[in-house]
């Protein structure tokens, strides 16, 4: 929990910005004056640890990525934004980025009935994947086994919505979990790659057109 007031998070903020507005190079940001261009729409969780900047090399990203975010990375909360990203700026990616420990997965397995009607309505939207939690089996590993499957969960409905596009090539849908917690011993901060286009079996998507092709170090690196 955060030891900030509002008046000193308010400080914070606009001292923040005032930092980043100073370090712009001039004109770093004319290019993007009357369009956005991004190359991949990304679905994530609200967790703050999730950095968009994991995988971005640009220090300012300005035109890169269109992201959409919402508790538990889950499309039907704001299929909307995800269709703009997707069929209006057309990015040719679409990730659905889940993170390790991520606190609506746990909530999602909790009585959560006590909390506001709305955040209600959104934590039921995490049902299925928590509905197989083992409430014998080791805590942290079924946290994170329910983590990959609200990706597979979030993951077979956006191949469901975009198959047209999959199938077309103009599209590729990507399921990932970010580890911020090295639970998957490779390394902190990285996205490890669990879905393709809906396929969750490794041994299949890395038979896959869009993944063979890829330098086999890059690939290594991101399979659980
Ligand atoms: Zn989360």
């Amino acid at each position: 929990m955060t030891e900030e007031t509002p008046a000193s998070a308010l400080e914070k903020m606009l001292t923040d910005n005032q930092s980043f507005a100073d370090e712009l190079a001039p004109g770093q940001l004319d290019s993007i004056q009357h369009e956005q261009n991004p190359y991949i729409t990304v679905l994530t969780c609200c967790d703050s640890r999730v950095r968009i900047r994991a995988f971005l090399a640009d220090p300012h990203p300005t035109d890169n990525v269109f992201v959409i975010r919402n508790i538990g990375n889950q499309l039907a909360v704001t299929s909307g934004s995800v269709d703009y990203g997707v069929r209006h700026l057309k990015t040719p990616l679409l990730l659905i980025l889940g993170h390790t420990r991520c606190g609506a997965i746990k909530a999602a397995s909790t009585d959560y009935r006590k909390e506001s009607l709305h955040l209600v309505q959104e934590l039921n939207g995490l049902h299925i994947p928590v509905r197989d939690i083992d409430p014998k089996g080791d805590p942290d590993r079924e946290w994170l086994k329910a983590v990959e499957r609200n990706v597979h969960y979030q993951m077979d409905l956006a191949a469901q919505r975009y198959s047209a596009d999959i199938t077309a090539g103009t599209l590729a849908i990507i399921g990932c979990v970010y580890d911020f917690a090295n639970l998957y011993h490779k390394g902190v901060g990285r996205t490890i790659l669990i879905n393709v286009n809906g396929e969750s079996d490794p041994t299949n998507f890395t038979q896959s057109d869009l993944i063979r092709n890829l330098p086999k170090g890059l690939v290594d690196a991101v399979l659980a």
